[in-house]
């Protein structure tokens, strides 16, 4: 726990020394739980804006995309149900005056079950050796059964609680569980009280005619509420999907995840409209492609997980979250959800309006069901971002940082720099600048010698340095170095482009998928 916790701490520390994350208003002393994307953060937020978009949008002839405003009539709201059940349940420890998510204090008290589960499973690992059979012991194991049984009977009667909204029965649950507060250690509780996420704001200049809204907890409604719009402009047939980023806004309670639990965040959600009792089959099939964008970016197959929901949202008939291995464990990343046509019904209900399609082949209209699937942009990047930051080990004592982003998303692509600042070099590394800027991001550096200027890079996430020597004036090659394997190639200055472009260009990366 404490070297997990340690390796976050760098995270955090290496996001704000490298340009990437700030805290929001920091000369104010910041704002809770919101944060600003630096000079190489926003580049790093754009691109894997871009690799989702391409992916959804661009490769799919069916997908198109949107982007609807953030703020929207507030019967909206009424009818997504975001005003009656959009809250989370909260309680306060009296001592430390802090305030938690319930439902999270006691999911956090079932883990721990699954952390004894874990260490039972490491400990025969090692006792067994090569001849370990994982599956086999975690499905017969005395031990491990009883801690996932009793981690199983927690959720389940949680789930129930919640859904019953017995809330009183919740803080007996939490009693008698024995949890404390991490701060105070008391177990002194308040009740358990429902908190609605939305932030409100009034629309309107004088007080009796200024209408109450609020800022949009989430992208999807924009899509629900444009669906026959965008149907009927684009002439789009079943199945079809309505695609955008964007942001969103939750008064989250529990915000103390650098960017993993934000108030203002940003979604990139794609809803796909089906024919109704299709919904199952699309589901499984998003589930797969959605997984698969994942993998493509290399960051290890082992680091994700499905969890298939027990417990469904109101609108739902089936919900997956992919789970991400974050430095504080597996968390959700993306969900995927089956959403039946409960959104749309309730719109046409609200809004009197037809929210219907014809379907030419069935020669019958109905309300299609929908399949979404829904990632945050900060989450993503901070996923990117804690996996490729490494302290690795160079032999006789000597250590660097990298960053090693898959190069597709780094902010800067290569680093131009002359050996030294003199006889030309300069020169014609401003040249090489000025050439591939029109295709990447590069830089130009010429300050300290070339092996601290290479660590630079490397711990910014650069994917290639190139050196312009004494040689390049004579041949016209230069030296390219890659950040990954340190190693050093000699090359015609004509053929860097092509040699960048087969690393960074989304096509090589998304066409693996
Ligand atoms: P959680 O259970 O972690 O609160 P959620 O189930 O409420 O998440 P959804 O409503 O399904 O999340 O939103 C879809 C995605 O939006 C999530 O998978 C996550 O990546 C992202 N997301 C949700 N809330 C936040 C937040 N406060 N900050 C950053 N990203 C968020």
């Amino acid at each position: 726990m404490a070297k997990q916790e340690d390796q976050f701490k760098k995270v955090v520390a290496h996001a704000k020394e490298y340009g990437y994350v700030f805290q929001s208003s920091e000369i104010y002393d910041g704002l809770s739980a919101v944060y600003d994307y630096a000079q190489n953060g926003a580049e790093l937020k754009k691109n894997i804006r871009e690799y989702w978009w391409k992916s959804m949008v661009q490769l799919h002839d069916n997908i198109v995309g949107i982007d609807a405003a953030i703020f929207m009539h507030p019967t909206t709201w009424k009818a997504s149900g975001h005003v009656d059940a959009f809250s989370d349940p909260l309680i306060d420890n009296k001592d430390s005056k802090k305030r938690y998510r319930a439902d999270v204090l006691v999911e956090d008290f079932a883990e721990k079950l699954e952390t004894k589960a874990q260490k039972e499973i490491k400990k025969a690992e090692k006792r067994f050796g090569e001849a370990f059979d994982k599956a086999e012991f975690e499905a017969t194991n005395p031990k491990v059964l009883k801690y996932r049984a009793e981690k199983q009977a927690l959720l389940d009667k949680l789930g129930k609680l919640l859904e019953e909204e017995k809330l009183d029965e919740v803080k007996a649950f939490i009693e008698e569980l024995g949890i404390a507060c991490p701060v105070s250690g008391s177990k002194n509780w308040t009740d358990v009280r429902q908190f609605n996420l939305m932030f409100g704001t009034k629309l309107g200049a004088s007080a009796e005619t200024a209408m109450d809204l609020y800022l949009r907890p989430e992208t999807a409604q924009g899509i629900f509420v444009n669906f026959a719009n965008v149907q009927k402009t684009g002439r789009m047939k079943i199945p079809f999907g309505i695609a955008q980023t964007g942001k969103a806004f939750r008064n989250e309670i529990v915000a103390r995840q650098f960017i993993f639990r934000m108030r203002e965040f940003e979604q990139m959600e794609m809803q796909f409209f089906v024919r109704p009792g299709t919904q199952k089959e699309w589901y499984d099939q998003w589930k797969e492609t959605r997984l698969k964008w994942h993998l493509s970016l290399g960051l290890g197959e082992e680091n994700y997980r499905f969890h298939d929901h027990e417990k469904l949202a109101h609108y739902a008939d089936a919900a997956s979250d992919i789970e991400f291995n974050f430095p504080f464990g597996f968390k959700e990343l993306e969900g995927i959800h089956s959403r039946t046509d409960f959104d749309l019904k309730a719109h046409e209900k609200f809004s009197g309006k037809k929210l219907q399609y014809f379907d030419p082949e069935l020669n019958e209209s109905y309300t299609p069901y929908v399949v979404e699937t829904s990632i945050g942009l900060d989450r993503m990047f901070l996923a990117v971002f804690s996996n490729s930051l490494q302290e690795e080990d160079l032999g006789d004592g000597k250590t660097r940082t990298v960053l090693k982003l898959p190069a597709v998303l780094a902010p800067t692509k290569a680093a131009i720099f002359p050996l030294v600042k003199k006889d030309g070099l300069p020169e014609v590394a401003k040249q090489i600048v000025a050439d591939l800027k029109w295709d990447f991001n590069v830089i130009y550096d010429e300050k300290d010698a070339v092996g601290k200027r290479y660590r630079r890079q490397d711990a910014a996430g650069t994917p290639f340095c190139i050196t312009v020597d004494h040689q390049s004036l004579e041949d016209n090659t230069v030296t390219i170095r890659h950040r990954d394997t340190m190693e050093q190639k000699r090359v015609k200055i004509e053929e860097l482009s092509a040699i960048i472009d087969q690393e960074v260009n989304m096509k090589h990366w998304l066409s693996k998928m």
